[in-house]
């Protein structure tokens, strides 16, 4: 493990038995920890961050890791709850576009499927033998 010091965090690195290095960051400000939104990554700036675990502590925090799909840049901490609620929401916003971005998917598709369909019918390419 290694410790670094920064103006108001402390970052000590772990290797888990997988191989894997987690960075755990203890920041000296609660406030400002407070403050930090979950999604976005304090390595690469993404705002994709999912938790990979989670769980409550006796004080009503969360403790969280946190993995960066970008970077692969992983941490764990103690976040508070209204951190966490926001984290929760951004994740509820980005599956709410991921399935309106698979239903436009899926409509285009179907509009391709039936111009290909409609262009072979033309075209004389599909007979009633083929049915
Ligand atoms: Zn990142």
């Amino acid at each position: 493990m290694n410790h670094d010091r920064h103006e108001n965090r402390a970052i000590r690195r772990i290797v888990l038995p997988s191989g894997r290095a987690i960075e755990v960051i203890r920041f000296n400000n609660r406030a400002d920890e407070d403050r930090r939104e979950l999604q976005v990554c304090p390595r690469c700036g993404s705002d994709l961050v999912q938790p990979l675990s989670w769980s409550e502590t006796a004080d009503g925090r969360w403790n969280l890791m946190l993995e960066c799909p970008n970077c692969g840049h992983c941490e764990s901490g103690s976040f508070a709850r209204r951190q966490v609620e926001r984290l929760e929401d951004h994740l509820d916003q980005g599956l709410t576009e991921m399935i309106s971005d698979l239903q436009r998917l899926t409509k285009a598709n179907m509009a391709a499927d039936v111009d290909r369909f409609v262009a072979a019918l033309d075209s004389g390419l599909i007979l009633p033998e083929d049915f």
